[in-house]
């Protein structure tokens, strides 16, 4: 059998732990002996973000940049305990927040849908996108800890000196106080990167904030979101049959709990983080969900939602046999490969994408599973395989 090709690179992300023992066998069993794969390779995996001063992860970022398209690895983001396990120079910071900086995008995440593996919310049939604003907000708020009597205004101090002021609360006792930021550009890209997945998936997008409450801070992302839409989007969607649609937060998360999914659901930065856990864990499990990452320019980062399976790796090393769940990964991979074949206009490409995701899922609907899936599913009598075994039997399927 010939081999798919590919015209240009997708952007190669290494990383850390039990998913980088998986990464390696996708390549080997599910993509090498279909695809002649074109990739930049970046080494992501801690001992080399330490060796290169963390300068890999910036090189892979602006190779994505270049490229358009990344697949990317989990990746340890150290604490005191890795300063040690792994003697580094620096408590490197997290890879995909430095990817994120450097791209400007929001993060997209989606549960895998099979049947076998039935979300908690019995009417959900369809995937919940979570879009999350990664910036700002109470994330990077300043805080106070008021002592006792007095007052606490806001002041803003302009370039020319003059001054804007508005009162918090005048204090009779002790208590507590916060001030927190957005910048309107982030907002747009915000608004932008989701106008676009939302094209780009053919989904509705949902858009929730406080604004009756919140007059100004909210208000401000509600209009954005609204003026940018009319001005650049509302016949774009109209042409897709999708649409745009505002509400309250509260009424948004009434409704989509009677919803049936197959949404995009827009969330500022706090919402998008309580929600995108309800989210996932409703839909079965985190090894089930996709991530990727969206910049308003129009650059694709693609991995999965969970971390590195530390407590697997240490199994796997003691030479003990695991059971770890590869599908986002693979779905990552699938995820870039598809955009590739888009971009590249290689429809063998997308093609493929199409029939491993397929061979995926059928091989968990007939029953072969990890162990994470059959503690949950309603399929009877689950075959449990260990995590090279699932891959092979992936493997056969698609072959
Ligand atoms: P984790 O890797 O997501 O794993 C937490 C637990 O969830 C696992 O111990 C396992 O439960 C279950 N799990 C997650 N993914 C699974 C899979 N694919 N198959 C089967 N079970 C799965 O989170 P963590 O252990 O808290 O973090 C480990 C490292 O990952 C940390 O160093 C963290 O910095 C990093 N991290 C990276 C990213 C990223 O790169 N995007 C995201 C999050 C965390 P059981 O042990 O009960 O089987
Ligand atoms: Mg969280």
């Amino acid at each position: 059998m010939e081999k798919i090709k590919m015209t240009t690179p997708i952007v190669e992300m290494d990383g850390d732990e039990m998913t980088r023992i998986l990464w390696k066998m996708i390549k080997e069993h599910l993509l090498e002996p279909f695809v002649e794969l074109n990739t930049e390779y970046y080494d992501l995996g801690l001992e080399h973000r330490n060796e290169t001063d963390d300068q890999v992860t910036v090189d892979s970022a602006n190779a994505t940049k270049k490229y358009k398209v990344a697949v990317k690895c989990a990746t340890i983001t150290p604490n005191a305990a890795r300063m040690s396990e792994y003697d580094l120079k620096e408590m490197w910071k997290s890879p995909n927040g430095t990817i994120r900086a450097i791209l400007d995008g929001t993060v997209f995440r989606a549960p895998i849908v099979v049947k076998g593996i039935e979300p908690c919310v019995r009417n959900w049939k369809k995937p919940i996108t979570i879009a999350r604003h990664a910036y700002g907000d109470v994330y990077k708020g300043s805080e106070m800890k008021i002592p006792g009597p007095g007052k606490v205004e806001l002041v803003y101090t302009a370039a020319d000196g003059s001054e804007i002021r508005e009162p918090v609360h005048q204090f009779e006792s002790a208590g507590i106080v916060q001030g927190m930021h957005n910048v309107d550009q982030s907002i747009e890209s915000f608004a932008r990167s989701c106008f676009n997945y939302a094209l780009d998936t053919k989904q509705t997008l949902w858009f929730a904030t406080k604004d009756t409450i919140s007059k100004k801070y909210d208000h401000t992302f509600k209009d954005i979101f609204q003026e940018i839409y009319d001005a650049e989007y509302d016949e774009k969607f109209r042409e897709a049959g999708i649409e745009y649609f505002y509400t309250l937060i509260d009424d948004a998360v009434a409704r989509v709990m009677k919803s049936e999914g197959g949404f995009i659901w827009a969330c500022k930065n706090y919402d998008g983080d309580v929600m995108s856990d309800m989210v996932s864990s409703a839909f079965g499990s985190l090894a089930m969900m996709t991530s990727v990452l969206v910049s308003p320019e129009g650059y694709y980062e693609y991995e999965a939602a969970h971390g590195t399976v530390q407590r697997h790796y240490y199994k796997h090393l003691k030479g003990e046999e695991t059971s770890t769940n590869s599908v986002a990964t693979i779905f990552a991979w699938t995820g870039a490969l598809r955009k590739r074949g888009e971009l590249d206009g290689n429809r063998e490409l997308m093609a493929f994408a199409d029939k491993l995701e397929k061979a995926t899922i059928d091989t968990i609907e007939e029953g072969k599973m990890t162990k994470d899936l059959a503690l949950i599913t309603t399929i009877e009598n689950p075959t449990v395989l260990n995590s090279e075994g699932f891959i092979l039997a992936i493997a056969e399927k698609l072959a």
